[in-house]
């Protein structure tokens, strides 16, 4: 038997293969999973075009058989397997991709899902296999082969009799090592949990027999292990589907079925794009932050798939920082990925969706705003101030796309209210947006600076979050309309009350000065008010930085 032996550039890519391109050795089994459907994908394809082929859905399966007494682990395939000269092109030559040739071949280019382009993945079996055997018919010969290889020192081809067109892909799995278990690929449990992680929404039905506890027949309390054959995949995807097909209850069960979050997601939103960058999307508005959200822990992302494979559970560059509590997964075929499927060579693509769900998001939340007021304020209580610090992050960049989404407590309508509410019900001689700041509304409703403006009839916000006159600060105006803390030394009501409080404390010039040198720095200057009511004494902000700032800034470790 003659021994081909990789060519040299082969075995330093093999052994790159081996050790560093994946991130996790868990991802041969997506690569083999993938190179199975992609062998089904091609028979589907040919029929399209050949009238001799008929394409039944039911004959085509991938299957996983694990072998505990041998420690092998098999990939069974019916798709169109390979002939001698593919397994020397495709197998024997590493970053040689017979998949990719397919496609370019066939001019097949759109919504067509073959995955394989780069020609390495097969060999991400020699990560936890010593020894890997695949035995294979082409649909296109009568004859049977059987390639070997134990990795670097190449592999051999000989005849086989073999009936069935497909593959079987037989992993020999390494010996455990004290800190590597390879048995684990063996487990049920296991093969099913990375199916489902990064294989679950592959076309055909991947199938495993799986052993469960069963009942016996006939008794109460016996129990006996049964050997079913399961299909471990949901195989159709979700954002496949149509929306008109699917139900409130399929999105929140998806929701929960991924593990987005424990709660009930208070909007779904469902992409489809056939644009410049097709993709689709599955986003949720979750109801409650993570336990960890308002921390540097959490993490934002969205999961991101390539033709219906995992490829990065976390995405950042999916949703801007202010919108980082959506959940959700995005589909796309026209990703440029790198060699590994696990990173993006391009982010122009990534750009493009990034800017789409923005829009989206945003225009559900206005939606659920307008239309369910009760849902958003749940939505604001728990994500408000996120939106906030979107307003103010950046230098105020994302002021303009955020500004509508801001909720804050009315004095007048004593509930929450939005800047458009606000300024739709100002009367004419109103000159500026009021508001003022405190711990809670009850003592901003104590606050003696709010009775002045509370007496013109004036609707005043109160700013009980911190971060609250931070971003209005930031925004500087709504509408046209300035923000006037109402403890400020202006606040554009009745000019003439300004003569008589200079002339008063003209009059006065002696106490004031007295006062003014007992509390020495504590103040800057003391004066005769107009604003005071009911209240003896008020403190005044001169400038940009209101009291309530000053105490936040001051607080803030150096
Ligand atoms: P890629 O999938 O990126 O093309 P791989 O290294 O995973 O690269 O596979 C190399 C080639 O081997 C594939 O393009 C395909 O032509 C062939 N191949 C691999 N697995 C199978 C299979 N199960 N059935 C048929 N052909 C396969
Ligand atoms: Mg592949």
């Amino acid at each position: 038997m003659v021994k081909h032996e990789f060519k040299a550039e082969s075995q330093k890519l093999l052994d790159m293969v081996i050790h560093s391109i994946y991130s996790q050795r868990e991802i041969f089994l997506r690569e083999l999973i993938s190179n199975a459907s992609d062998a089904i994908d091609k028979i589907y394809y040919k029929a399209l075009t050949d009238d001799s082929l008929t394409f039944d859905q039911s004959n085509y399966y991938i299957k996983l058989i694990p072998n505990k007494e041998n420690r092998t682990l098999t990939v069974l395939d019916t798709g169109v397997g390979m002939t001698k000269e593919e397994l020397e092109d495709n197998l024997g030559v590493i970053a040689k991709s017979g998949s990719q040739t397919f496609k370019s071949e066939n001019e097949i280019k759109d919504g067509y899902d073959i995955i394989g382009q780069f020609g390495v993945g097969f060999y991400a079996a020699f990560m936890v296999a010593d020894k890997v055997t695949v035995l294979t018919r082409s649909i296109d010969s009568e004859e049977g082969y059987k390639w070997v290889s134990q990795g670097t020192d190449g592999y051999t081809i000989t005849p086989i009799d073999r009936e069935q067109v497909g593959t079987e892909i037989i992993l020999e799995l390494k010996e455990n090592q004290e800190e590597e278990n390879y048995d684990e690929f063996l487990e049920e449990a296991t093969l099913k949990q990375i199916i489902k992680k990064y294989s679950d929404f592959i076309r055909y039905p991947i199938k495993m027999d799986v052993t469960e506890s069963k009942l016996k027949e006939g008794t109460e309390d016996e129990y006996e292990d049964v050997v079913e054959e399961q299909t471990i995949n949901t195989m159709v995807p979700i954002w496949k589907k149509r929306k008109s097909e699917l139900t409130d209850e399929d999105y929140i069960n998806f929701y929960q079925e991924k593990r987005y979050g424990f709660d009930q997601p208070l909007r779904h939103i469902h992409i489809n794009v056939d644009g410049s960058v097709r993709y689709n999307a599955i986003l949720f508005i979750p109801e409650q932050p993570p336990f960890n959200y308002y921390t540097r822990e959490y993490e934002k992302g969205l999961e991101l798939y390539s033709n219906g494979v995992l490829i990065m559970e976390k995405c950042a560059d999916l949703l801007p920082d202010y919108f980082s509590f959506v959940k959700g997964m995005v589909d796309s075929e026209d990703l440029s990925l790198n060699i590994s499927r696990e990173m993006l060579q391009h982010d122009r693509q990534l750009k493009i969706i990034e800017k789409n769900i923005r829009k989206k998001v945003k225009q559900q939340l206005l939606s659920m705003l307008r239309d369910e007021r009760d849902k958003y304020e749940t939505f604001f209580k728990a994500f408000g101030q996120q939106i906030k610090f979107g307003v103010y992050s950046d230098f105020g960049q994302h002021k303009e796309e955020l500004q509508d989404l801001l909720l804050f407590y009315s004095s007048t309508e004593k509930k929450l209210v939005t800047l458009e509410e606000y300024v739709s019900r100002m009367p004419e001689d109103q000159k500026y947006i009021y508001y003022a700041s405190g711990d809670s509304n009850d003592r901003i409703e104590k606050l003696p600076q709010t009775e002045i403006v509370a007496d013109k009839g004036y609707e005043i916000l109160y700013f009980t979050d911190e971060v609250d006159e931070f971003a209005i600060k930031m925004m500087t105006q709504y509408q046209d309309k300035e923000f006037r803390s109402v403890s400020s030394g202006d606040l554009g009501i009745e000019e003439e009350e300004k003569e008589e409080e200079k002339e008063e404390t003209e009059s006065h010039q002696a106490l004031f000065q007295a006062m003014k040198e007992v509390l020495g720095d504590k103040v800057k200057d003391v004066r005769a008010s107009k604003r005071l009511k009911s209240y003896p004494v008020v403190l005044s902000a001169d400038g940009e930085i209101s009291l309530e700032m000053e105490k936040i800034i001051n607080a803030m470790p150096d």
